[in-house]
């Protein structure tokens, strides 16, 4: 089972439900011999990590791979320079210039090259930690946390986030659930980390701001064909208007976080606030009751 935390934009709590829920779900999880992982992939500004801390198992060096230009085999053909349709080939007359940085890794000009001048090599995009997070010692309930930090200068996210589900596929077993921490608004990295999800939970404010934000995540959903619900967050500022914009659209409300002074404080501690928040607590399980029920009949992945 796969639950992306997304949102229209940042700041709305995203990466607090995530852990939250990620714990919550692993107390309670292991009488059914299941597995939680949380998985950052806001890569280009991991901050899941600030609230949790465990045993660092596993760290490995992330990489794409891109075309490097061997100069005695060239024949300046041109070929190269005109099939790519990212613009990452100039040829000059004397040489060839590659940018890996607007490169897709599409391999057409490696494998078009007439005289094998484009081996494909590996380019490094950033890190992948894995750790193990012990988080309540009287249950023994340990979740796996994984975290990917984008390579400064690397210029986009999506390669890394896709490495990263890929690594989360190939460690863990099909039955576990991931909770997936994804990037802020409704660009590429977004759609990348959400498009495998089986659920979607948009995290809002009730703010005229949080609702036009909320408004573009709704209609990503849609056009990916995601399921998905809304989650409110510090509920008691603002106005009705997300309310009664899920209303008049039929989205399911999964919960309302109430803005609580408490409940900041404990956030600015880096604590996990559903251990000592009984009205947080309930909205976990309100969430988790939900999705439980919506992904009965869904396929383990
Ligand atoms: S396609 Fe190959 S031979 Fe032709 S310009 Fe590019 S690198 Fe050189
Ligand atoms: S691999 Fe694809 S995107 Fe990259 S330089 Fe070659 S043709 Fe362009």
């Amino acid at each position: 089972m796969k639950i992306a935390i997304a949102s229209g934009k940042g700041g709305t709590g995203k990466t607090t439900l995530a852990v939250n829920l990620a714990s919550f779900i692993q107390n309670i999880l292991p009488k059914q011999n299941e597995e939680v992982v949380l998985i950052d992939l806001d890569v280009e500004e991991p901050n899941a990590g600030l609230f949790i801390s465990g045993e660092l198992i596993h760290k490995e060096e992330q990489f794409r791979l891109v075309p490097q230009w061997i100069e005695g085999k060239c024949t300046f053909c041109d070929k190269c320079q005109s099939l790519c349709q990212f613009n990452a080939i100039a040829q000059l007359p004397k040489t060839l210039l590659i940018y890996p940085e607007l490169c897709h890794s599409c391999f057409a000009c490696s494998e078009l090259c007439p005289e094998q001048a484009l081996p494909m090599v590996n380019r490094k995009i950033g890190i992948l930690n894995h750790y193990n997070v012990h988080y309540d010692f009287a249950s023994q309930s340990d979740f796996s946390f994984i975290e990917s930090i984008l390579q400064i200068g690397e210029p986009s996210a999506v390669p890394l986030i896709k490495k990263t589900k890929e690594y989360t596929r190939d460690a863990f077993h099909i039955n576990c659930i991931k909770i997936f921490d994804c990037p802020p608004g409704t660009s590429c990295p977004v759609i990348e980390a959400v498009k495998d999800a089986d659920f979607t939970i948009l995290v809002t404010e009730p703010t005229p701001f949080g609702l036009h934000d909320l408004k573009l995540a709704v209609e990503t959903m849609k056009k990916l064909d995601k399921r998905f619900g809304v989650v409110i967050n510090r509920d008691g500022i603002g106005n009705e208007g997300v309310e009664e914009y899920c209303s008049n659209e039929n989205i399911q409300i999964l919960a309302k976080i109430p803005n609580d002074k408490k409940i900041a404080e404990q956030y600015s501690r880096g604590e996990l606030i559903y251990k000592k928040s009984n009205e947080f607590r309930l909205q976990l399980e309100a969430i988790q009751n939900y999705i439980n029920t919506v992904l009965s009949f869904c396929s383990p992945g």
